[in-house]
């Protein structure tokens, strides 16, 4: 299952932001159930079906998706920022063998914000939360392992 890719196209075209089979493609890609890519990564999927498109090219689309407000940047601890296709708050589960990023809801943060805002006397606006740990399939392969 993916991303309705459709529904963040007519996003872009309200904000009268011009769609390039390029980006299109970017789209496409960052719309597939639980990619979160890195630039590289999108330029890696892509660079045969467009043989002009540099990671730079790349990398400035994402931009402009993220100035849209479609796209996250996310930071996972790596050289590299990942990015997520969404328009709503939610976190991330990171499988330490594979890599796998998993989404997840939990609305009771919104209270710990809440909560932070009491104590801090701040206007809280965002937050980051992400879980390391061992996905289904990798615990399952490190036990047959054993
Ligand atoms: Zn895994
Ligand atoms: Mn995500």
């Amino acid at each position: 299952m993916a991303k309705d890719v459709e529904k963040y196209v007519k996003k872009l075209k309200q904000k009268a932001i011009r769609m390039t089979s390029q980006r299109y493609a970017i789209l496409e890609y960052l719309a597939v159930d639980g990619n979160h890519p890195t630039a590289n990564e999108v330029y890696e999927y892509l660079k045969d079906d467009f043989p002009n498109m540099s990671v730079a090219t790349v990398y400035n689309n994402l931009n402009f998706f993220k100035d849209a407000g479609i796209v996250n940047e996310l930071s996972f601890g790596e050289d590299s920022s990942r990015f997520d296709l969404t328009e709503t708050q939610h976190y991330h589960a990171i499988c330490k063998y594979c890599g796998k990023v998993i989404d997840f809801n939990y609305p009771k943060l919104e209270t710990v914000e809440n909560d932070i805002e009491e104590l801090t006397n701040f206007k809280v606006d965002a937050h980051e939360f992400k879980v390391m740990g061992i996905c289904e399939d990798c615990q399952e392969k490190v036990m047959s392992n054993e």
